[in-house]
């Protein structure tokens, strides 16, 4: 395989935050269907990450360390992906577990609110999707949907986990640039996860960029798995504009999603300056030839 062939995925999630595959399973699965360089990212939580080291010594795949962040910005929830993070820094961790805090909390009143909802018993089924990992709307929306209280887990979103709805709890994440400096912390690179997911007009999302540079974020995504072709467009002209690094990423949560795979992303628009090119990281013959 030559090294323009190297296909790069920075951004997926296992059962140690809400997808559904053991961090192991996902590894294999990522080089299978030709991931070379894989980052896997649970929401606020590296706890996966030594098992896919593991996986990725013995498939010959390449493991990024990675962390998707949970961030309170002008009252809405934004993601921050940390690359190449080390998991034993102790500001990372001890960021990360103030965030998994408030994610119990919010738990039990998720759980409350549906009850009066005439939902009972949320949390104990969210818990159980969970297995034992960090609780998310994505636990409780895989226990509405095995009950039969909707169809889809996207549908339980809609009806019952977003803004306005029965269900929904605001988020109180971390700021911005705590996000950026526990992952600076941990020496990594700190990303903006799917941007085009947030709906922001051009001069909001500007702001955004604009702040989130100004606390040491380097890079953004373009290419995701939630990205319409012309919203990767729209993002490259962002990142040439600021000078962010480029980045992509499947947002894999698991086969129950065929609609995001694994191996499949289009590659980045060819005007960006791709993340893997900054410096730091390592050659793509020495990914490639792993
Ligand atoms: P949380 O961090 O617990 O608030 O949950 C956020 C996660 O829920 C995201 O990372 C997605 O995996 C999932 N999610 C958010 N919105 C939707 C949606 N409309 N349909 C399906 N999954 C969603
Ligand atoms: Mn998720
Ligand atoms: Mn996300
Ligand atoms: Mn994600």
């Amino acid at each position: 395989m030559g090294a323009m062939d190297v296909h790069y995925d920075l951004h997926s999630h296992s059962i140690a935050s809400d997808g559904t595959l053991s961090p192991d399973e996902l590894v294999r699965k990522a080089h299978g269907q030709g991931v070379r360089v894989l980052a896997l990212t649970d929401h606020d939580t590296t706890a996966g990450l030594e098992q896919a080291q593991q996986a990725a010594v013995a498939t010959g795949l390449t493991l990024v360390p990675g962390v998707e962040v949970s961030v309170t910005w002008e009252r809405r929830t934004v993601h921050i992906v940390g690359l190449h993070v080390d998991p034993a820094d102790a500001t990372l961790q001890a960021g990360l577990a103030g965030l998994r805090e408030f994610r119990k909390w919010r738990a039990e009143e998720i759980g409350r609110r549906l009850a009066k909802a005439g939902v009972p018993d949320a949390l104990a089924g969210a818990s159980r999707h969970a297995k034992g990992s960090i609780i998310g709307r994505t636990h409780f929306a895989h226990y509405l949907v095995e009950i039969g209280r909707a169809a889809s887990v996207r549908d339980v979103f809609k009806r019952f986990l977003v803004q306005d709805k029965p269900g929904h709890v605001a988020g109180k994440w971390a700021s911005l640039e705590e996000a950026v400096r526990w992952i600076r912390s941990a020496g990594g690179q700190a990303v903006i996860a799917h941007p085009a997911r947030y709906r922001l007009t051009a001069t909001k999302l500007r702001k955004l960029m604009d702040e989130f540079m100004a606390c040491g974020g380097e890079g953004m995504e373009v290419v995701t798995g939630s990205h319409s072709r012309d919203e990767c467009a729209a993002m490259a002209a962002h990142v040439r504009r600021q000078g962010l690094w480029a980045s992509c990423g499947s947002d894999y949560h698991g086969p129950e999603n065929p609609w995001i795979d694994l191996g499949k992303l289009p590659p980045l628009p060819a005007d960006c300056r791709p993340i893997w090119d900054s410096p730091g990281w390592p050659s793509p013959v020495a990914a490639a030839t792993h």
